[in-house]
């Protein structure tokens, strides 16, 4: 952030959007520029913190498994990078370790923390294949992201977009390369969202 900067500019900068858009400020509105900062805040903040990930996915502990360790959906909230605007993703990884894994729950704390900014879900896909394959170093891993974006289904522009799902995803290593292993990671998806009904 800018040095100059203060969180009154801010809130004084929301006042005066709130202003241009005709919000009354009332008692339910008077607090909401302060709200807003607090909440945007919440929502950024997994912004440079790529120390803390790399710390997270550095506590790993050895093992003789040798097959797919899949979690899903791992629910994070995020920021689309477009309209600033909230998104709800259920995330799916699988891995296939080289002698040493994760604990389940750092898995999805280093996704929340990525899904913690804005940013658009294709980087978002990647980003989390990419981190995953750098710190764990597996033989392969697969990240397949299902976003349901705000600016989508708040703003219909004649459109419905109630149960758009947008889809992406990201394979590196034996995850590119096997066919089997692509098939066996999509299986347990399918295992994990029938228990879940997404
Ligand atoms: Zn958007």
């Amino acid at each position: 952030m800018a040095k100059n900067i203060t969180e009154k500019d801010i809130i004084n900068n929301i006042k005066d959007l709130m202003s241009f858009l005709g919000i009354i400020v009332d008692e339910n509105t008077k607090e909401t520029p302060q709200r807003m900062v607090k909440a945007l805040q919440e929502m950024c903040c997994g912004i440079n913190k790529e120390k803390e990930i790399k710390d997270i996915l550095s506590v790993t502990f050895p093992t003789k498994y040798t097959g797919m360790i899949s979690q899903g959906a791992i629910n994070i909230h995020s920021l689309c990078a477009h309209h600033l605007l909230p998104v709800i993703y259920d995330v799916f990884i699988g891995y296939i370790p080289k002698k040493r894994v994760i604990g389940f729950g750092k898995i999805s704390k280093a996704t929340a923390l990525l899904g913690a900014r804005p940013q658009n879900q294709e980087d978002f896909t990647q980003d989390i294949a990419d981190t995953f394959k750098n710190n764990l170093k597996p033989y392969g891993i697969g990240v397949l992201v299902i976003g349901r974006h705000s600016c989508m289904f708040c703003r219909s522009n004649g459109v419905n977009h109630q149960n758009a799902f947008n889809i992406t995803s990201a394979v590196r290593g034996s995850f590119r390369k096997n066919n089997a292993t692509k098939e066996e990671f999509l299986n347990n998806i399918n295992l994990s969202r029938g228990k879940q009904n997404i």
